[in-house]
């Protein structure tokens, strides 16, 4: 207890005058003092991120971990010389130094090092202390040590099951799709392997059966509280709804070996996203979708709109799923705005906790949050940035900022009226950690 209040205290400490997004941001002054520490103390439960089990050749962290695309563009709020990490570093590890240079990058790296070593299995979970979160949501081809339920819970990955057929001339797209799509195909092979299936059923339905539903319903076995398609990577959102017919004579025609021109299989493809969909729903998983215009040099930003997805948010049949547009739709923030009419429709704010500036976060929340405040959910998309910059570091930092733009975008609304105290603070906790605790069915208040 004593040493959460410590920590409450050191982030209303880092709110008010040291962290350098804080600096950065004029409207800061103008958040409520109250409202602020009151923030600072909620335990979250994070929607999104790629945290690391303890094992040090750990590669589960992401099926497409986008260190494979060589140097891609990163915003300047995560690059490795940004002041963002310094503040981070000082807050998580007691780092004194005054810049990030190479000798600080070391001695980092050392003292990360030694606190693993110190707190072994309890690493992963010393580090969602330090960020004040109580539960994350792992996105992991699957769990491993220092990862259990219930701080860390499993989301899995299904766009390997969209791609059974030859994927050639889909990843011939861009050079970060060829890059990419082997990767998809051996996570089916890992697929395949689990359930002891050594070849491709001859048919789809059998597919559908033996393959799709028998992974799903495994997953949802091993823990699963949603699936994720990071499809945005791979082709467009715009899942059309093609008949079982016209996708079976794709997949029948081409299961031993064809490759498949790009309108057939994308028939395909499109009737597995909506099965997926349906069956993740039936067993009580929602459905994650990476919405947002990166990360890597040929991303395709268009084809990742959320409103290429409203075909599928209105489909009756799929009513009884949950979709989480993950990354909030980033640039596509008002597209994602009027998705979230839907009724079985969220977002989350990961990535955009570590990419944005508090206010311009702030901007955003507003207008989400004067709509449809039990829709929002806090995410960090915690991942490793480099040596020393771990992924409890980008923890830290996406919380921080987080709980910096909640502040400002509900202190804003009650300073016009908008709401009343008590309900901004009711909406700080839904944004922070019932919103996502219901959604899950978790056992948080
Ligand atoms: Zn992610």
């Amino acid at each position: 207890m004593k040493k959460l209040l410590a920590i409450a205290c050191l982030a209303i400490y880092l709110l008010s005058c040291n962290s350098p997004a804080a600096n950065e941001s004029p409207s800061q002054s103008a958040t409520d003092t109250e409202l602020t520490e009151f923030i600072s103390k909620i335990k979250a439960v994070d929607n999104h991120a790629h945290v690391t089990t303890t094992d040090p050749d750990d590669r589960g962290f992401d099926a497409l971990p986008l260190d494979g695309l060589g140097n891609i563009e990163l915003p300047a709020r995560v690059r490795p010389e940004s002041p963002n990490w310094l503040a981070t570093a000082k807050a998580v590890y007691g780092l004194t130094a005054t810049e990030l240079n190479e000798k600080a990058i070391k001695d980092l790296s050392d003292t990360v090092a030694n606190v693993m070593k110190q707190k072994g299995e309890k690493f992963p979970e010393w580090a969602l202390d330090q960020a004040g979160i109580e539960v994350m949501l792992a996105n992991r081809i699957s769990m491993g040590p220092g990862l259990s339920s219930p701080r860390f819970r499993w989301v899995s990955y299904m766009d390997a099951l969209l791609f059974p057929l030859s994927t050639k001339t889909e990843a011939a797209v861009t050079p970060d799709r060829e890059k990419l799509f082997p990767l998809e195909d051996q996570l089916l092979k890992k697929y395949l392997t689990d359930l002891h299936i050594t070849k491709l059923p001859a048919t789809l339905d059998e597919y559908l059966k033996q393959v799709v539903t028998a992974t799903l319903e495994a997953q949802k076995k091993g823990g699963c509280v949603a699936v994720k398609f990071e499809a945005a990577y791979l082709r467009s959102l715009d899942f059309e709804n093609p008949s079982l017919q016209s996708a079976g004579e794709v997949y029948l025609k081409n299961v031993n070996g064809g490759v498949p021109p790009h309108e057939k299989y994308k028939l395909l493809q499109d009737y597995l996203f909506r099965y997926i969909a349906h069956e993740a729903g039936r067993l009580g998983m929602a459905v994650h979708i990476h919405s947002f215009p990166g990360a890597g040099n040929y991303f395709v930003a268009q084809d990742c709109d959320p409103l290429l997805l409203e075909p599928v948010f209105n489909d009756p049949e799929l009513r009884n799923t949950k979709f989480v547009i993950i990354h909030g739709g980033g640039t596509f923030s008002q597209h994602t705005s009027a998705m979230l009419w839907k009724p079985n429709v969220y977002a989350d704010i990961s990535l955009l906790t570590l990419i944005w500036t508090p206010d311009q976060l702030a901007a955003v929340l507003k207008d989400w949050l004067s709509q449809f405040p039990e829709k929002v959910i806090f995410g960090t998309d915690a991942s490793s940035f480099g040596p020393g910059l771990g992924w409890e570091m980008s923890a830290w930092l996406a919380s921080n900022t987080a709980r910096q733009a909640l502040s400002m975008a509900l202190s804003e609304m009650l300073r016009s009226n908008e709401i009343s105290r008590s309900r901004a603070k009711e909406i700080a906790t839904m944004v922070m950690r019932t919103n996502a605790g219901k959604l899950y069915t978790l056992s948080v208040k």
